[in-house]
C-alpha cells in the first residue's frame, strides 16, 4: 500500500476537531467541504434523478480545477472533504483528488454506489471512510439500482477497499416502498461483514439543474407517514438489539417521540456542484464559486438566511442530518453514546471477506429471504 505523505493521521483527525469547535463556537461557517466531483453516475437508481444528468458531465471540474477548490476550502477553514457525486468513481483521477485533499491535511471521505470499488480501491489509499451504498441483501438491489451485477460488485468492492486500505465502511441503505422489508436483514449483514450500516428514508429532491416539473420519483416511492413511523420504531429496535447502526439511541429515540429539533447542517457542510456552484440542502440557491470565494458567500445575507431558516426547517427525515446537528450541538446524552458508538466505526479490524463475496454463492441465513418480485 503506498504511503501517501502528508500530516499524520492525529493531526489531521485534531485538525478536523478543531474546525468543528471554531465553527460551534465562533464562527457558524461549514468546516466540511461537500463537493459533488462529477456530475456522471453509471447507475440508474429508481429512486433517484441525478443519473439523467451525467451528459453533463463535460461540466465536471478538471484535476486542477478540483485541486484548487480544495485549496480554497482549506484557505477557508474547512478540514472535511466528503465527495459524492453523481458517482465519483467514474473520475479517472478519483484517487489524485483523495491523496490531494489527504496530504492538505483533510479527513477524507467518500459516498459511493460501490460498483466500481474493486477496480479502484487501490488507488484509494487516501480514504478515511467510505460511504457504500446498498439497497438489498440479495441480487435484487440491482433492480433498485438499474445496473445489473452491482450487488456482488458493491460486497467484492467492500473486500478489496478493506484489503488494500484502512477506510472504515458504512452501508449505507435508503428504504423506500420498494424495499421496506430490507431493514433488519441489511443491519444482520453489516453486522456479519464487520461493518456499521445507516438508514435513510426516500425523500424528495430536486437534483442540480432538474426543475420543478422534473421532480424526482422519491415522490411516489416514498414512506407514508405511517411507514416511516415504523421506520424509525424498527431502526430504534435494531439499535438496542445491538447491530451496528451509526446513528445513536439519542437520536432515533427523538425520531421515534417526535421530538422538534434544531438544524445545524449549513454551519457544518457547504455543498458544491461539479460546475463549481454552492447550493443550499433544498438545492435553490446558487453562488458562483468561480466568480466568487468561499469567504464572500459565508458572510452574504443569503447563507446567513439560510443558516437561520435551517434553525426551524424540521424538514428532513434524513437521520444523518439529524445525528451531525446534535453532534455539532455538543448534546450531552448524544456525545455519550457517540462516543460508545465510536468503536462500531474505528474498531473494524477484520477484514476477512464476506460469505456473501462474488468467490461464494449467496447463502441467506433463515430471516433473510430474498424478496420475490411481481408475484
Ligand atoms: S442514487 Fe447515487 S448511484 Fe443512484 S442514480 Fe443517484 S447518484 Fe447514481
Ligand atoms: S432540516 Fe431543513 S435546513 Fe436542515 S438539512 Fe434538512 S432541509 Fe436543510
Amino acid at each position: 500500500m503506498p504511503a501517501v505523505a502528508g500530516p499524520s493521521d492525529r493531526h489531521r483527525y485534531l485538525g478536523a476537531l478543531g474546525s468543528m469547535v471554531r465553527s460551534r463556537l465562533f464562527t457558524q461557517r461549514p468546516f466540511f467541504l461537500a463537493h459533488a466531483v462529477t456530475f456522471g453516475c453509471n447507475s440508474r437508481c429508481q429512486t433517484c434523478s441525478y443519473w439523467k444528468l451525467t451528459p453533463r458531465m463535460k461540466e465536471d471540474p478538471s484535476t486542477e480545477e478540483a485541486t484548487a477548490l480544495l485549496d480554497r476550502a482549506y484557505a477557508a477553514g474547512m478540514r472535511g472533504y466528503y465527495l459524492f457525486g453523481g458517482e465519483p468513481l467514474v473520475r479517472k483521477d478519483v484517487g489524485r483528488l483523495v491523496d490531494y485533499a489527504k496530504q492538505k491535511g483533510f479527513v477524507t471521505t467518500m459516498n459511493t454506489n460501490g460498483s466500481l470499488l474493486g477496480a479502484k480501491a487501490a488507488s484509494l489509499t487516501g480514504l478515511d471512510f467510505a460511504f457504500v451504498s446498498l439497497d438489498y441483501f440479495t441480487d435484487y438491489h440491482d433492480e433498485i439500482r438499474g445496473r445489473p451485477g452491482s450487488f456482488r460488485a458493491v460486497l467484492h468492492g467492500i473486500d478489496r477497499l478493506r484489503e488494500v486500505t484502512k477506510a472504515k465502511v458504512t452501508l449505507v441503505t435508503t428504504i423506500s416502498t420498494l424495499n421496506l422489508d430490507a431493514m433488519e436483514p441489511m443491519a444482520r449483514l453489516a453486522k456479519e461483514m464487520d461493518v456499521s450500516i445507516s438508514f435513510n428514508s426516500v425523500e424528495p429532491t430536486l437534483d442540480f439543474g432538474l426543475t420543478d416539473s422534473e421532480l424526482s420519483p422519491n415522490f411516489s416511492l416514498g414512506l407514508s407517514a405511517e411507514q416511516l413511523r415504523n421506520f424509525y420504531r424498527t431502526l430504534l429496535r435494531l439499535k438496542t438489539e445491538g447491530y451496528p447502526l451509526i446513528e445513536t439511541e439519542y437520536v432515533l429515540r427523538d425520531f421515534v417521540e417526535g421530538r422538534p429539533w434544531r438544524c445545524e447542517f449549513p454551519k457544518m457542510f457547504v455543498y458544491v456542484s461539479p460546475d463549481l456552484k454552492i447550493y443550499t440542502c433544498d438545492y435553490r440557491y446558487g453562488y458562483d464559486l468561480r466568480k466568487g470565494s468561499f469567504e464572500e458567500y459565508f458572510a452574504s445575507a443569503g447563507f446567513r438566511r439560510h443558516v437561520q431558516e435551517a434553525e426551524s426547517c424540521n424538514r428532513c427525515v434524513r437521520t444523518c442530518v439529524r445525528g451531525y446537528s446534535y453532534a455539532y450541538d455538543l448534546r450531552i446524552g448524544n456525545l455519550l453514546r457517540l462516543i460508545d458508538d465510536a468503536r462500531d466505526l474505528f474498531g473494524q479490524h477484520d477484514k476477512t471477506p464476506t460469505p456473501w463475496g462474488p468467490a461464494s454463492p449467496i447463502s441467506p441465513t433463515p430471516g433473510q429471504v430474498p424478496r420475490v418480485r411481481g408475484s
